[in-house]
């Protein structure tokens, strides 16, 4: 789960990390009376307004602005709250801003330079430990700093069960060229965010830039965190920050019935019950020549029910020109998922106008096929995996 840059920056300082200090608006009036809360907690005069949406480079999209007093406040939170921000990683149309940011201005000029760093807290699969990814290039893309100096990215990996030890702070500290007060602040600061990625129960804490003011003090101007969904059950307090709007209304309504779907952009529907097998079947429609439009794993129980709310859920996706449903009858017998397959697509009245491929394999197969020739109804039935990848490239022929 994705969080805001402000719900972010507020589990960084649960944690004592230090942040650049904001407060949310949704209106040009509410800024306003925050910029002025603001000033009374931080004593800045000049505020920097950061429209908050699901996605990073909004600095180049437009959605990052310096207003150096109430009335500028007014006028760029009034431009940027309502806006579609196109960013790098965002689609075309961009995302609707409902809120923004009202942080203090922490660019200030003083008696050294501020320098911006990259630092980055998260899972390495492969080593099975987490991992501090930091540069001194922050402020930038990280994806085109790796591309043209990966010899400024440095790693440090941190065993889990032993957690981040003070050398290794230091180490990064060095790494990133500070000293002094500097120094000290960076090993403060990337052991509280350790602490904070670890506790949270996070994949992913990216800092860019981490900031070093002008009177060093080490701090996150921005917040990128994400949440381990397997983990919401016991972090209620992360769970409820959850922003609905931020994410695919499709992904969302297929949580609410307790379907696992993800939204992708081929043409082929796919039901299928398994990870394993949903994956399987992903690659035989590519391999078909076709795209598929979603991951839908229905579960175990492939009753009508919910063979009928997969349907739902795949046909809201318009890009969908044909479904291919692929389940094993392994404790559910096929007949019943045939049965139910026909009785869904009954239910549905004329919704289902694009062909429908059927592969039942395992108990009852056979009479599964039956059921579903014998329906009178446009589905393909097939038993086995090539047969339904025939099929599959078929109908694609067709479309
Ligand atoms: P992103 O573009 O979505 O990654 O948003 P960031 O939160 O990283 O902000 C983008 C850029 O805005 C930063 O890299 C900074 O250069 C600039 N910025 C952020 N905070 C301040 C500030 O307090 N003062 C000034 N002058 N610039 C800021
Ligand atoms: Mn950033």
């Amino acid at each position: 789960m994705n969080l805001h840059e402000y719900q972010g920056k507020e589990i960084l300082a649960s944690f004592g990390v230090r942040i650049q200090r904001g407060l949310v608006a949704h209106s040009p009036q509410e800024a306003v009376d925050v910029a002025k809360q603001l000033t009374r907690e931080t004593g800045t005069k000049w505020f920097v307004i950061k429209a908050q949406v699901h996605a990073g480079g909004r600095g180049k999209g437009g959605g990052v602005k310096l207003a150096k007093n109430l009335k500028e406040v007014e006028e760029v939170s009034g431009n940027i709250i309502g806006m579609n921000l196109v960013t790098p990683q965002t689609s075309a149309e961009g995302k609707k801003v409902h809120q923004v940011l009202i942080a203090e201005d922490v660019y200030y000029p003083g008696e050294s330079e501020t320098s911006e760093f990259y630092m980055s807290v998260l899972l390495n699969r492969s080593s099975g430990r987490n991992m501090i990814m930091y540069s001194t290039e922050g402020g930038m893309d990280i994806e085109d700093v790796a591309d043209k100096t990966p010899h400024l990215i440095f790693t440090e990996e941190i065993d889990p069960a032993v957690g981040l030890l003070a050398f290794q702070a230091r180490k990064i500290a060095f790494n990133l060229g500070l000293s002094g007060i500097a120094f000290k602040e960076m090993t403060k600061f990337v052991t509280a965010l350790y602490k904070a990625y670890d506790q949270s129960d996070s994949n992913m804490f990216e800092i860019n830039p981490v900031l070093k003011t002008s009177d060093n003090l080490i701090m996150a101007v921005d917040a990128k965190v994400s949440i381990d969904d397997n983990s919401l059950y016991r972090r209620k307090q992360y769970a409820e920050m959850r922003d609905l709007r931020e994410e695919s209304p499709i992904e969302v309504e297929a949580r609410a019935v307790g379907l696992n779907y993800v939204d992708l952009d081929g043409n082929v529907g796919c039901m299928v019950n398994g990870a394993g097998l949903a994956m399987a079947t992903m690659d035989l429609i590519k391999m078909a020549g076709g795209e598929p439009a979603n991951f839908l794993d229905v579960g175990g129980t492939a009753d009508a029910k919910r063979v009928e709310e997969a349907f739902r859920i795949i046909l809201k996706d318009t890009a969908v020109k044909a479904i291919l449903i692929n389940i094993f009858g392994g404790i559910v017998r096929c007949d019943r998922v045939a049965q139910g397959v026909v009785d869904a697509y009954k239910n549905m009245g004329d919704a289902i106008k694009i062909p429908i491929i059927v592969r039942l394999q395992g108990t009852n197969a056979e009479l599964a096929k039956e059921i579903i020739d014998n329906s009178g109804l446009a589905v393909h039935s097939a038993v086995q995996f090539q047969e339904a990848a025939d099929k599959v490239k078929e109908v694609l022929a067709e479309i």
